[in-house]
C-alpha cells in the first residue's frame, strides 16, 4: 500500500495536466449518505430510486408543485447545505493549490469542493447553492430568491430574462445534462494526462464514460482509481492503479507523500 502511494505520488507530481472525477463517496465521511455504496439510500430504500425517475417529469408538469416537494425535503433532509467538507475536499484542493490538480469534475452537488477551496470545479449534475433556467441557461445563486414567500404568494421561482420557471441546478434522472457543462468536461477529459477517480461507482452515464474516455484515447492518461470497494472500472481493467480504502485517509496521505518530494 505505501509502495503504491508513492508511486501514484511520483506520477501526479510528474503530470502535465492532472484532473480528478468525483462521486458521492468523497462526501460520505462529511455525513452526507451515497446511493450505492453500503450504506447507500438506495441500497436500503429502493423504492427512493423508483421516486428520482419523477422529479424531473414533476417539474415540467406541475413546476409549483415540485418545488413544494423540494421544500418539504429540505425541512426532512435539511442537512446537505449546512454539510462541512472533509479531508477528501481538503486534499483535492491541496493539489489544485501546487498546480498539480488542473480541473475537478464532480458529480456531486454538494458544493463541498467549493467550500473546501477548490476553484476550479464542473458540477457536472448541478450545485443545490443554484437556480437554473432549462429554457435560456441562466443560472442564479440560490440566495437572490426567497423561494418560501414566492411559494407562500401562490407563484413559483421565475427566471429573470425569460420568465421561464425556474428549478434547481441539480440534474435529475431522465434529465440531460446541460450542453456547456457537457463540453467543459468532456475537454477537460480529452486533456488531461492523468485523472484520479475517487469514492463514484462509475454506473451514472454520461460521467462513468469519462474514465473510459481518458484511458482509450489516442494519448490514454493514467487512471488512479481510490474507492472503498472495486468497481466496474477495476473489473474492466480501465484503472491502472487501484487503492482500496476511505477518500478521507487515501487522498491527504497522497497529498503528504508528494510535499515529501518536492
Ligand atoms: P454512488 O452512490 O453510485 O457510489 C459511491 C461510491 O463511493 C461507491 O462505490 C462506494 O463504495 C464509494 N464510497 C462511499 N464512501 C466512500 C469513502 N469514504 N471512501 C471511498 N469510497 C467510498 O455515487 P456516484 O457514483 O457519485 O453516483 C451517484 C449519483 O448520485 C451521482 O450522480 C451524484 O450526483 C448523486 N449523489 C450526490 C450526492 C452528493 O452530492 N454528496 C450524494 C448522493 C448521490
Ligand atoms: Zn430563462
Amino acid at each position: 500500500m505505501e509502495e503504491k502511494i508513492k508511486e501514484i505520488a511520483k506520477i501526479l507530481l510528474n503530470s502535465r495536466y492532472a484532473i480528478a472525477l468525483t462521486g458521492a463517496g468523497v462526501s460520505t465521511e462529511s455525513g452526507i449518505p451515497d446511493f450505492r455504496g453500503p450504506d447507500g439510500l438506495w441500497i436500503k430504500n429502493p423504492e427512493l430510486e423508483r421516486k428520482e425517475y419523477e422529479i424531473y417529469e414533476k417539474f415540467l408538469l406541475d413546476p409549483r408543485g415540485y418545488w413544494i416537494d423540494v421544500m418539504e425535503e429540505r425541512r426532512i433532509f435539511g442537512g446537505i447545505e449546512n454539510a462541512m467538507p472533509n479531508p477528501s475536499h481538503y486534499a483535492l484542493a491541496e493539489l489544485e493549490k501546487m498546480n498539480i490538480i488542473k480541473y475537478i469534475i464532480t458529480q456531486n452537488i454538494d458544493n463541498l469542493h467549493q467550500k473546501a477551496g477548490s476553484k476550479n470545479v464542473i458540477d457536472f449534475h448541478g450545485n443545490i447553492s443554484r437556480l437554473r433556467c432549462i429554457k435560456c441557461g441562466n443560472v442564479y445563486d440560490i440566495k437572490e430568491f426567497d423561494i418560501q414567500r414566492i411559494l407562500n404568494e401562490g407563484k413559483v421561482p421565475s427566471c429573470k430574462k425569460c420568465s421561464f420557471p425556474l428549478k434547481l441546478d441539480v440534474v435529475y434522472f431522465n434529465e440531460p445534462i446541460p450542453r456547456d457543462v457537457y463540453k467543459k468536461a468532456l475537454s477537460e477529459v480529452i486533456e488531461c494526462d492523468v485523472m484520479i477517480v475517487a469514492g463514484t461507482s462509475a454506473e451514472v452515464y454520461p460521467a462513468a464514460e469519462f474514465p473510459r474516455i481518458a484511458k482509450n484515447k489516442s494519448n490514454p492518461a493514467k487512471i488512479i482509481e481510490i474507492n472503498a470497494e472495486e468497481t466496474s472500472l477495476t473489473r474492466e481493467g480501465i484503472s491502472d492503479y487501484f487503492i482500496k480504502g476511505k477518500t478521507g485517509k487515501i487522498l491527504p496521505q497522497i497529498v503528504d507523500e508528494i510535499k515529501k518530494m518536492k
